[in-house]
């Protein structure tokens, strides 16, 4: 890891080369944001679980909630503040919504930038 200043306005940001949310963030890869405030953004995933399905990530390349430092606490917090005008944008405020981020192996993690999910758009079921 390290500052890796691609895509405009992304000096200074610490980032994973070889990361794909970075490479998102950083505009290397093209995406369809439905939300960017220049510090956490929004996008559709790529797989939805959901009728709505949207990953609201940080900037910023942070990775485990087991390494909590203040530099992930900052990230998550943003990711938790944005969460709701995102899903007001979404139209699922009334009809609700799950919001997720998976840990570690057990859990399905596929990407260790952390991120959390918008579910929605259907009765959830129980989770687990
Ligand atoms: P997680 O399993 O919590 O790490 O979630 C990673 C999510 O990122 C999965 O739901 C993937 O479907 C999604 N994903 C991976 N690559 C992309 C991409 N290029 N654009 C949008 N979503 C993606
Ligand atoms: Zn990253």
């Amino acid at each position: 890891m390290g500052v890796y200043p691609s895509g405009p306005g992304r000096k200074g940001i610490m980032a994973d080369p070889n990361c794909i949310f970075c490479k998102i963030a950083g505009g290397d890869i093209p995406a369809d944001k439905l939300f960017d405030d220049g510090t956490v953004f929004a996008i559709r995933d790529i797989n939805p679980k959901a009728p709505t399905h949207v990953l609201v990530i940080p900037h910023e390349h942070v990775e485990a909630l087991s390494e909590a430092d203040s530099d992930l606490v900052a990230a998550a917090a943003r990711c938790l503040e944005a969460a709701p005008g995102i899903a007001r944008g979404l139209a699922v405020t009334d009809s609700g919504y799950r919001l997720v981020a998976n840990q570690g192996p057990d859990s399905g993690q596929e990407v260790p930038h952390f991120h959390l999910h918008i579910l929605a758009g259907r009765h959830l079921g129980p989770m687990g």
